[in-house]
């Protein structure tokens, strides 16, 4: 049984948003209005937090790419009143939109913001419709949605390996980001396969997990740049 985990190489991130664009295509998640764009009201299952560092005025950001990371220990499901959200036998935390009744309790317990409350009833005019992928549901206004590692994707790659009588391998299954990563710096795959490349880089000297000392345990690691020193991002 796989435990599917992610490394997310900040050395290698260049902030291009390829990964944000390739999971609202993937997962059929709606493109809001401008003016609720411009009020921070946009449905996103992976956003770029700016992370600020030194002290004004020298300032330097850099963009540190967020999905749901996954938990072991996962806060978010324990406050469900409903039980719409839990962690499969692999590790990933999903979300059962039928039950969930938009109370947002999960929101809340997420220590990373990482679930998105659908405040927008999805419309998809004209021909982006036919845009839609088949093997996602479009989910309804009023409840709380977020990244599921692309489950339809590791579906799929089951599939297609038991009809090609083998198991399933490394790189058989990724989630849409970590696929259209320009610069390679999503690596993806199973956590407790010593030899995969995502088990080697976690125990990498530069991987660390986000608010570790919350005991949440998150399944997506960061790869630190090494010494910060303000050489790419806004600096003033
Ligand atoms: Fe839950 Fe947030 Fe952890 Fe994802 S990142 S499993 S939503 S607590």
């Amino acid at each position: 049984m796989a435990r599917w985990g992610m490394a997310i190489d900040l050395a290698k991130c260049s902030a291009c948003q390829a990964c944000v664009v390739a999971c609202q295509s993937e997962n059929n998640i709606p493109c809001v209005p401008p003016e609720e764009a411009r009020s921070g009201r946009i449905l996103s299952w992976i956003s770029l937090l700016p992370e600020l560092e030194g002290e004004y005025p020298r300032l330097s950001m850099r963009l540190v790419p967020l999905p749901c990371l996954h938990c072991d220990n996962p806060p978010c499901i324990l406050v469900c009143p409903v039980k719409a959200t839990g962690i499969n036998a692999e590790g990933t935390v999903h979300q059962i939109y039928p039950r969930c009744i938009g109370c947002r309790y999960c929101t809340t317990g997420c220590p990373y913001t990482r679930r998105m409350f659908n405040w927008y009833k999805p419309e998809f005019p004209g021909d982006l419709a036919l845009a839609l992928n088949p093997d996602v549901s479009v989910r309804p206004k009023g409840v709380v949605e977020k990244c599921t590692l692309c489950h339809h994707r590791l579906m799929q790659a089951r599939e297609e390996a038991k009809a090609a009588k083998r198991p399933l391998a490394e790189g058989d299954y990724l989630p849409a980001c970590a696929e259209v990563c320009p610069s390679g710096a999503i690596t993806f795959g199973d956590l407790d396969d010593p030899a995969s490349a995502v088990a080697q880089l976690a125990r990498n000297p530069r991987a660390f997990r986000l608010l570790e000392d919350l005991g949440t345990k998150p399944k997506v690691f960061h790869l630190a740049e090494g010494e910060w020193s303000g050489g790419r991002g806004n600096q003033t």
